[in-house]
C-alpha cells in the first residue's frame, strides 16, 4: 500500500513538473476499468443534474467517482458553515478556543442579530454539540476570540487565499459560514476536511505549487472536531442519513450557504451541502454533495443518503 502511495505522490510531482503552473488537469479522476465506473454510472442516473458529488480516495486523492463534474471540480461555491470545523481547529491550535467552552445557545428571532439559526435555540453546547448541530452561537462565540489574521494565516497554510479585506462583523460572519465571499470548489472543502482523517494530507489541485503536503495537527484537536461530526450522524443534523446506511457511525458535516451563482445573490434561495467520511470508524473516502438551489441543508442529505445506497448495493 505505502509503495503505491509513494508511488502516486511521485507521479504527482513529476506530472507537475511536466506541465508546469497550468496542470489543473492533474486532478485524478479514475481509471475506465475502475470498480467505481459502475458507481459513477449509478450517480448519473440517479442525481439530477442540480446536484454536484465527488467520492474520493483520501488516501492517495484519487477522484473514484464524479457527478457534474465541471461543477464539482473546477467552480467554487460559498461553502456555509462547512467551514465551521476549520474554524474550530484553527482555533483550538491558537488556543483561543477551550474545548470545554459551554456557551448557551437562547432562543432568538428573525430581528435578532445574533441569532443562530435554529430560532428556538439549542441551549447549552459544547464543541461537540455546536459541531453536530452547526450552532451559530457557539460559533460567534469561537471566531469573536479568534483573531481574523490567524484565521486568515490557518487557511493560507491549507493554500486558501481570502480575496479581499472585510470589517470586522464580515470577519466574524465569514469565519462561522454566513459570508458568501468564501466560496471553494466541492472538491477543495472535501480536501480540507479530508485532514481529520488522512493523517494530514494536503492534496494541491492547482497544483501551482508542490502536489501535496502533510499538515501537522495534535491527535487532541483532530480527535475533537472527529467527536463533532461523529456526533452529526448520531444526533446532529446529519442524523437523517441514518436510514440511509448499514453503518453503525459515519462522520458527516452539512452546511447550507447564501446563494450566490454567477455573482448574483439570491435570499429566497440557499446552497445546500453535506461531506461524509466513510465508512465507519476508520474511513477510508470522502463524499461530497452540492446541492445548487436547496432548502436549508436537507437535500444534501438527502442525496447523500442516495449515494451512500448507491456505495452500498442498493440503488442499481
Ligand atoms: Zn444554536
Amino acid at each position: 500500500m505505502k509503495q503505491i502511495f509513494v508511488f502516486f505522490i511521485l507521479f504527482q510531482i513529476l506530472n507537475c513538473e511536466i506541465q508546469g503552473s497550468n496542470c489543473s488537469p492533474s486532478i485524478q479522476e479514475h481509471a475506465m476499468d475502475s470498480p467505481y465506473s459502475d458507481v459513477e454510472k449509478l450517480l448519473q442516473k440517479t442525481l439530477p443534474d442540480s446536484v454536484a458529488a465527488v467520492i474520493l480516495d483520501i488516501y492517495t486523492g484519487e477522484i473514484l467517482a464524479v457527478h457534474q463534474s465541471k461543477t464539482a471540480l473546477h467552480r467554487s461555491f460559498p461553502i456555509g458553515s462547512l467551514i465551521k470545523p476549520l474554524t474550530a481547529c484553527a482555533g483550538l491550535i491558537r488556543g483561543s478556543l477551550d474545548p470545554n467552552d459551554l456557551i448557551y445557545c437562547y432562543r432568538s428571532g428573525y430581528s435578532d442579530f445574533n441569532r443562530c439559526w435554529y430560532l428556538n435555540g439549542h441551549g447549552r453546547v459544547d464543541l461537540t454539540d455546536a459541531i453536530a448541530y452547526s450552532c451559530n452561537s457557539y460559533f460567534r462565540h469561537a471566531a469573536q476570540k479568534l483573531r481574523f489574521s490567524e484565521f486568515s494565516r490557518f487557511m493560507e497554510n491549507l493554500g486558501y487565499s481570502m480575496p479581499r479585506t472585510f470589517t470586522p462583523e464580515d470577519e466574524i460572519d465569514l469565519m462561522i459560514g454566513l459570508n458568501p465571499s468564501l466560496k471553494m470548489t466541492p472538491l477543495q472543502i472535501l480536501t480540507y476536511l479530508s485532514l481529520f482523517y488522512n493523517d494530514g494530507v494536503l492534496f494541491d489541485w492547482t497544483c501551482e505549487g508542490v502536489p501535496f503536503k502533510k499538515i501537522s495537527m495534535p491527535d487532541k484537536i483532530r480527535d475533537l472536531i472527529r467527536r463533532g461530526m461523529a456526533a452529526s450522524f448520531r444526533y446532529g443534523s446529519g442524523s437523517g442519513l441514518q436510514n440511509a446506511t448499514h453503518q453503525d457511525s459515519l462522520f458527516v458535516k452539512t452546511g447550507t450557504a447564501p446563494y450566490r451563482l454567477g455573482g448574483v445573490e439570491d435570499h429566497t434561495k440557499t446552497h445546500a451541502w453535506t461531506v461524509v467520511f466513510y465508512p465507519g470508524d476508520t474511513p477510508r473516502i470522502g463524499i461530497v454533495i452540492f446541492v445548487t438551489q436547496g432548502v436549508g441543508s436537507k437535500q444534501g442529505i438527502y442525496w447523500a443518503g442516495q449515494t451512500l445506497r448507491i456505495l452500498e448495493g442498493r440503488i442499481w
